[in-house]
């Protein structure tokens, strides 16, 4: 008897691949453990054992495996189910799910370079002595390749070593290394709330007379409190009275100032929701109520609640009867909502229950959170994770929650896998029959659709924890503005006039400028030419801050131009604006504040975002100018003018979902105006205050959006109506290309008809010299998904088939965003 396994190798291929095993090993195998097999010419590969057999395969021999790795599963049935989903759902290959899933330290391969960990700390007592090996000619060279590792071992069969040296924290393979960031603390100082009683006062200044020097720092404390109510930074006060931190110091041990740290300071809501738990305001109680009850009727509940309603508390008490029965909790947001404040509430509330998953975190720490899950521990009650996290090897999962659903970034646009986490997470919540809370402000039409046709349940809640009201928001038309001339530079004097008494009262202003497509170009004034990028077929952006013009697609670069590059004439003038010239505006006109920027640009750096983020809650920023970063679910305490510069350029996107877009993006930052005590003020700048989305937008008439955009989708034949696949050619070989999309398109249409569009050019048509192109199929609702799919699948492979396109890179995209 033979016996055989069908694995599942960590590369873009369209079957699983037959190995042969022994008839030992095939005793000792499970399903979900890792073997290293030899794949190509040469290479050794980590694969999963996805399924044990006695069938030889057909075509080829099957080449025995060089050994297992693992000695229980390491990758799940449910895993293994889902994986086969997403990739025919997505049609793409389980290589790229496989990849997609695991951190990467799980795949060892023959190219792999191994590196010690910086700061590990040896034991070598625990080390046998072939990993000792492996640590001591890492500690003569900074890496070594698995190669050169079977030299020194003097043997092929590495990988279980070095898998075992993975597992002890003590090497990584093939990537950087991430630290974690941890916000700097700041020391601030405030008074002793007993001497808020005058006579104590007058008596504490009377001691003082004794110590000049003392009674000095404490009159500057007052009159730097009585200028603004910013807390008080150790820092400034010593610099502002001139005296020195030991000064300070000793009023501190006097107990007359108070030292603290902003950074236990800013969880705000560990004053405010006790100890004892969080209590639910009576409309916050109604909503988790009616989630629940939903939730016994259906296995998804739309969960539609303004911003500051407090979603995310109503989650705390849903998850925590979760945990409560003993299962597993996954909480998914997009990446960049994925902030330290959200963190810290949840682990203010479940301790070490809760596990964090995040590709910014090292290979370690993802290895380690990967299994704690699989092994069901008690730190892994609760996981909350960016979109990759629905890969985890979860158990006993009990509750997938998705905030801020509508978020686009949900979507993986390259590489393949192309899924939408939040679609995904519904499904995988399916398999292990629990239930998916869906959550938003402004959800996408999709899911509002699915509710209203009671495939999920609906709960809405619209009033702002505490009563506040949401912001009052309010439309500026420039363009009676420009014609009055009442404005300067981008800004109306309205705006102006807002942001000025805002920060009077020692508040923080938020600006939103979209970036997209606005970013200032440079234009001749004589002939109208705009410098070009070579390579992509986009007009480079001007950059004030290094002088530059700049491809945002391929990062292209030439020095600004003084004369036109095509009729020199030197008549040139930047065009548009973008968040870099609003931020120089603004240091003009308020020269005494600080400004920052959030975008692409600022926030490259490691911990760029985060310490941006900080920083401002720390209030050393008063105005953050930003791109749609700004509006990730982040809350902020001390922010109460929010402006978006101008809402036109959001309108004018050409996609058929840029109504709805512009509608949750306004809404979302609208939204980070006036979240504590005070009503916040919102301005739209805008040339056409009466567009229908505008209005909207400052009525927070979700409904009327939902029905206008719904009408315009059926009526164009649009999601949710029609189901969307994309499929993309890349090629530098412009009339390839274009042979390659009509040969396609063709083929294509003969069975879907009218239901085909294109071959077209997308707006940008060539990046990094290769040229696109896009074939759009329209799936209406009782044409077999399925079905279609298999029948795109075979022209797919008659196309591949075709020598001439061998060129041509095709990229299908289901569902594409
Ligand atoms: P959303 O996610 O709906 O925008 P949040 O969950 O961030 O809103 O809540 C807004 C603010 O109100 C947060 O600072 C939160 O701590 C506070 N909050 C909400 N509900 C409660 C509650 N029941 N008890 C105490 N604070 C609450
Ligand atoms: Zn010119
Ligand atoms: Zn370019």
């Amino acid at each position: 008897m033979s016996y055989f396994i069908d694995v599942i190798l960590p590369l873009p291929l369209q079957k699983r691949f037959t190995y042969a095993v022994t008839k030992e090993e095939a005793g000792f195998l499970e399903e979900g453990m890792r073997v290293a097999v030899p794949f190509g010419k040469s290479k050794v590969y980590t694969a999963i054992a996805a399924k044990i057999h006695q069938n030889p395969p057909q075509v080829y021999d099957a080449k025995p495996i060089n050994q297992i790795l693992d000695r229980s599963p390491l990758v799940t049935k449910h895993q293994l189910k889902f994986w086969a989903w997403i990739a025919s759902y997505y049609m793409c290959a389980e290589g790229d799910v496989l990849k997609a899933a695991l951190p990467g330290a799980f795949l060892l391969e023959s190219e792999s370079i191994v590196q010690l960990i910086k700061d590990a700390e040896i034991d070598e007592t625990q080390l046998k002595d072939e990993e000792y090996l492996v640590i001591e000619a890492l500690q003569r060279q900074s890496s070594v390749k698995i190669q050169e590792v079977m030299k020194i071992l003097d043997k092929k069969t590495v990988l279980p070593v070095l898998n075992a040296l993975v597992e002890k924290g003590l090497v990584v393979l093939n990537q950087e290394i991430y630290e974690q960031y941890k916000p700097k603390k700041i020391r601030f100082v405030q008074l002793n709330p007993v001497y808020y009683n005058e006579a104590e006062m007058h008596q504490l200044l009377d001691d003082l007379e004794k110590a000049p020097k003392q009674k000095e720092a404490l009159l500057s404390f007052f009159s730097i409190k009585a200028q603004h109510k910013k807390p008080l930074k150790v820092k400034e006060l010593s610099e502002k009275s001139g005296v020195s931190a030991a000064i300070i110091k000793s009023l501190v041990k006097k107990k007359i100032l108070e030292e603290y740290y902003e950074k236990t300071d800013r969880v705000t809501f560990k004053g405010e929701s006790s100890e004892a738990g969080i209590q639910l305001s009576e409309l916050q109680h109604k909503a988790f109520s009616e989630i629940k009850t939903g939730l016994q009727e259906q296995d998804v509940c739309l969960f539609h609640g303004i911003t500051s309603s407090g979603k995310t508390e109503i989650y705390i008490k849903l998850i925590e009867k979760v945990i409560e029965r003993g299962q597993q909790a996954l909480y998914v947001l997009p990446e960049i909502a994925l902030t330290t404040q959200l963190i810290e509430r949840l682990r203010a509330y479940f301790g070490d229950k809760v596990l964090v998953y995040h590709s910014k975190y090292s290979v370690n720490e993802r290895v380690e959170v990967y299994r704690h899950i699989l092994e069901d521990s008690e730190k892994a009650r609760i996981v909350i994770g960016a979109r990759s996290s629905i890969f985890l090897p979860f158990v006993n999962l009990g509750l997938v929650v998705v905030d801020e659903e509508h978020e686009t970034s949900f979507k993986q646009f390259d590489p393949a896998p192309r899924y939408h986490a939040r679609d995904a997470a519904v499904v995988l919540a399916n398999f292990f029959k629990a239930k998916t809370i869906l959550g938003s402000a402004t959800p996408s039409l999709e899911s509002y659709f699915n509710a209203q046709h009671h495939k999920y349940a609906l709960v809405e809640l619209n009033r702002r924890y505490g009563n506040v009201l949401e912001p009052a928001i309010e439309i500026v038309d420039i363009k009676t503005k420009y014609k009055k001339k009442e404005m300067k530079g981008h800004f109306s004097d309205k705006m102006l006039a807002e942001i000025k008494e805002t920060l009077n009262v020692g508040e923080q202003v938020i600006l939103f400028q979209n970036r997209r497509g606005f970013s200032p170009v440079l234009e001749c004034n004589t002939c109208g030419h705009s410098p070009q990028c070579p390579n992509c077929d986009v007009s480079l952006t001007y950059h004030s801050h290094n002088n530059q013009l700049r491809c945002h697609y391929c990062g292209y670069h030439i020095a600004m131009q003084k004369k036109c590059m095509a009729c020199d004439s030197s008549e040139i003038t930047t065009k548009g604006f973008g968040t870099e010239q609003i931020e120089t505006e603004l240091k003009s006109i308020f020269p005494d504040y600080k400004t920052a920027r959030m975008d692409q640009d600022t926030t490259r750096g490691k911990y760029a975002y985060e310490k941006l983020i900080t920083a401002f809650e720390q209030e050393e920023i008063d105005i953050l100018i930003g791109t749609q970063m700004l509006t990730k679910g982040l809350d902020f305490r001390k922010v109460n003018l929010v402006g978006i510069m101008n809402a036109d350029n959001l309108l004018n996107f050409p996609d058929f979902r840029a109504h709805e877009r512009s509608f949750q993006l306004m809404l979302q930052v609208a939204g980070r105006a006036g979240r504590t005590k005070k009503r916040g003020k919102v301005l739209i700048q805008s040339y056409n205050p009466h567009h229908q989305i505008i209005q909207q937008v400052s009525m927070g008439d979700y409904a009327g959006m939902y029905k206008d955009q719904l009408e315009e989708r059926y009526n164009y034949k649009y999601p949710p109506f029609y189901r969307l696949i994309r499929i993309t050619l890349k090629c530098r070989d412009y009339s390839k290309t274009n042979e390659a999309a009509d040969w396609l398109a063709i083929g294509m249409k003969n069975v879907f008809k009218e239901n085909v569009l294109g071959p077209e050019f997308p707006p940008v048509a060539r990046i990094r010299n290769e040229y696109y192109k896009n074939i759009l199929l329209k799936i209406p609702q009782q044409q077999s998904l399925g079905k279609t799919k298999q029948v795109l699948q075979r022209i797919m492979e008659s196309f591949k088939a075709i020598g001439t396109f061998r060129s041509v890179k095709v990229v299908i995209n289901v569902d594409p965003i």
